[in-house]
């Protein structure tokens, strides 16, 4: 008589017994596996808070690869801060326990080298909602431009007007570096675009309970608004900070002045400034010190080389070429590109400047009469070659660098 091949009971001993090439096995031990699983998954990392799947640090970085070339020395700071974040969503705070503070980020790094691309996909794997808002729109209640509430209207859209949802989730602010204020003395007449909107979102990082206009701007007065806390949300801040490296280099060359001056300097790298970067240098740039207090993970990006660039062509996984091959192959094209060509792609990308951001429109250039013809004319292959490549950039010169 057939039996189970984990327990050994008889088929008249159980309810259901599933045959298997080899074997059999029955309901309880299929129930008993199952538990051994969801144990094992349990202690091996993976743990939800209130439906946020949280991952540990190295599964972050893991994730945040398979999307952004380089940046690891960012990748592993933001891995930390996201974990710990979500982490501190979870805690219980009696009265004497200690009570973990939240950490908003904020990275510097020339534009165009994946700060957004980051923060975008965090959001992306934790499954929580996500708004970018460009900081030099916002201006203090009562002038033109966008009231400081508005980004969390548009949180509140992304997750759909679900507040709880909205409350957990992650706001980019982009170019923070744009409100800094100007030269190093506290203004004292009123300073509409920097101080002021500085301090309207220092409320909005610490945590505070706001009430939030649906619809956005003043055009709907009458609407009701929502009340939004934003002790969970994490925000993460963004900007070029152009010039900075300069106040680095001030600091640093004051503070190696003494006794062993000569040996200090001998080991700074004055190529990469950048990379000593500190919470005093974005006060010198003109970030008030009660900002710089509500951000305390600060991190810096590299600039993307050659290597890089080429590697973003090819690698993320929703890399621009991938994307061709795969528009292509929904037409049973099959589209390849030589390394020549990827490598004329960069090029041209260096050449103007364009970055990584430019790399899309270099290959929209080059791809679009093939992308127009090859559907209709019955051609199964294609290879895009280096010559077919400068040939489409060349007619269209003018085009692309009245982009740059
Ligand atoms: P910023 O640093 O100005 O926020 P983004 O993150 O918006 O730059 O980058 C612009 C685009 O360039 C991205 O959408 C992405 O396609 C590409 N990109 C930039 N940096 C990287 C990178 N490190 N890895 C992969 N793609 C990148």
């Amino acid at each position: 008589m057939d039996k189970c091949s984990f327990c050994g009971r008889k088929k008249n001993e159980v309810d259901i017994l599933i045959a298997g090439i080899d074997g059999h096995i029955c309901e309880r031990c299929v129930e008993q596996a199952h538990e051994i699983i969801e144990e094992e998954f349990k202690s091996k990392g993976s743990f939800d808070i209130n439906s946020i799947k949280l991952h540990k640090p190295a599964q972050i970085k893991e994730f945040l690869d398979k999307y952004v070339i380089g940046q690891d020395h960012a990748k592993k700071i933001l891995s930390v801060a996201v974990y710990n974040h979500y982490k501190r969503l979870g805690q219980k705070v009696d009265d004497d326990e200690t009570e973990i503070e939240k950490s908003n980020i904020i990275l510097v790094g020339p534009t165009g080298t994946g700060k957004t691309l980051l923060a975008r996909t965090i959001a992306k794997m934790l499954h929580v909602p996500f708004t970018i808002v460009d900081a030099t729109v916002l201006t203090e209640a009562g002038y033109v431009g966008e009231d400081i509430e508005s980004l969390l209207t548009r949180l509140l859209q992304s997750a759909d007007y679900n507040v709880e949802a909205a409350e957990r989730g992650i706001v980019f602010i982009d170019e923070i570096d744009k409100i800094a204020r100007k030269g190093d003395n506290p203004s004292i007449t009123r300073d509409v675009s920097g101080e002021g909107v500085q301090q309207g979102l220092l409320k909005l990082l610490e945590g505070a309970v706001v009430n939030v206009p649906p619809q956005g701007g003043r055009k709907h007065p009458e609407q009701k608004m929502i009340p939004v806390d934003t002790k969970n949300i994490l925000f993460v801040c963004g900007g070029a900070f152009d010039g900075i490296e300069r106040k680095i280099a001030q600091r640093m060359n004051t503070k190696v002045v003494g006794f062993n001056a000569v040996e200090k300097t001998a080991s700074i790298d004055r190529e990469n400034l950048m990379q000593y970067i500190a919470p005093m240098d974005l006060k010198s740039f003109g970030l008030i010190p009660e900002i710089i207090g509500r951000l305390p993970v600060l991190t810096y990006l590299d600039p993307l080389d050659p290597g890089a660039l080429r590697r973003i062509l090819t690698e993320p996984k929703n890399a621009i070429i991938k994307q061709y091959t795969k528009l292509f192959g929904m037409d049973h094209i099959a589209l390849t590109f030589t390394d020549e060509a990827l490598d004329y792609v960069v090029g041209i990308a260096v050449e103007y400047k364009l970055g990584a951001r430019g790399l899309r429109s270099i290959c929209e250039t080059i791809m679009v009469d093939a992308m127009f013809d090859l559907p209709t004319n019955g051609k199964k292959e294609f290879t895009v070659t280096e010559d077919y490549a400068r040939d489409k950039v060349e007619r269209a010169g003018m085009k692309l660098l009245k982009a740059s």
